[in-house]
């Protein structure tokens, strides 16, 4: 009886709410040694719903590339998910897609975005430096160190995959973006307890970029390319 009552509860995936208190993932059971990965669709978020361009939302390529990523890392023995959200238009804060990653034990926060702006191609940001925004300061000595160490091995993965049929640009850091230069980090990085990357898969608003990751080839390709990133992180972490 003991036996049954402890593998029902081994058995049963950890719910993870909002801070309204409403449901919005759920912790895998640690019924194994799977290294856990937050994949984070951008947007909605208390600050933005995401830029358009070329008739193509941001908030739907992201929810896209996270649904082929999720899908490639569910084949992967060693390799489990979680999303930040349940549904494309669900509004998430970037505190709670923080702690969401938080409170699933998350060996990484992938959260994926698209750029606009001047330039073309890829680009991954991490934490630099401590920010402080709602009163806390974060993240950790640890974290940036973390997380600079998934930006590299994201970006040795990244190129192995992508080769020429998208730009890889060099890597960048939070602080260098337009909220992490006031606030010291992006808010998704100061609340994170677990290593946080940025992708900003294309520049939405250059066309060439726009077509390539509008067709399923591309969010493909992306999603393949991030995923050969998570097993070089975690391979080198373990
Ligand atoms: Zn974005």
């Amino acid at each position: 009886m003991t036996l049954l009552v402890l593998l029902l509860i081994v058995g049963s995936a950890t719910a993870i709410f909002s801070q309204a208190g409403e449901k919005i993932a759920s912790r895998p059971a640690p019924t194994d040694n799977c290294q856990l990965i937050a994949i984070d669709p951008g947007h909605p978020s208390e600050t933005s719903g995401g830029c358009v361009h070329h008739g193509l939302k941001e908030v739907d390529i992201c929810w896209q590339v996270a649904l082929q990523l999720e899908k490639l890392v569910a084949a992967e023995p060693g390799l489990r998910s979680i999303k930040t959200k349940p549904q494309v238009d669900r509004l998430v804060t970037n505190r709670e897609r923080a702690e969401i990653a938080n409170a699933a034990g998350a060996a990484l926060m992938l959260r994926l975005h698209c750029d606009s702006g001047k330039g073309s191609g890829c680009t991954l940001y991490y934490p630099d430096r401590e920010g402080t925004v709602q009163g806390v300061t974060g993240p950790s000595e640890e974290v940036i160190t973390q997380s600079r160490l998934a930006a590299e091995a994201m970006q040795k993965g990244l190129a192995g995959v992508l080769g020429s049929q998208l730009k890889l640009n060099p890597i960048k850091t939070d602080s260098v973006t337009y909220v992490g230069s006031k606030q010291g980090a992006l808010t998704g990085s100061i609340f994170a307890k677990v290593p946080a990357l940025v992708v900003e898969m294309v520049y939405l608003n250059n066309a060439s970029d726009a077509a390539f990751i509008k067709e399923p080839a591309g969010q493909e390709l992306l999603a393949r390319g991030m995923l050969a990133g998570i097993k070089e992180f975690v391979s080198v972490n373990r």
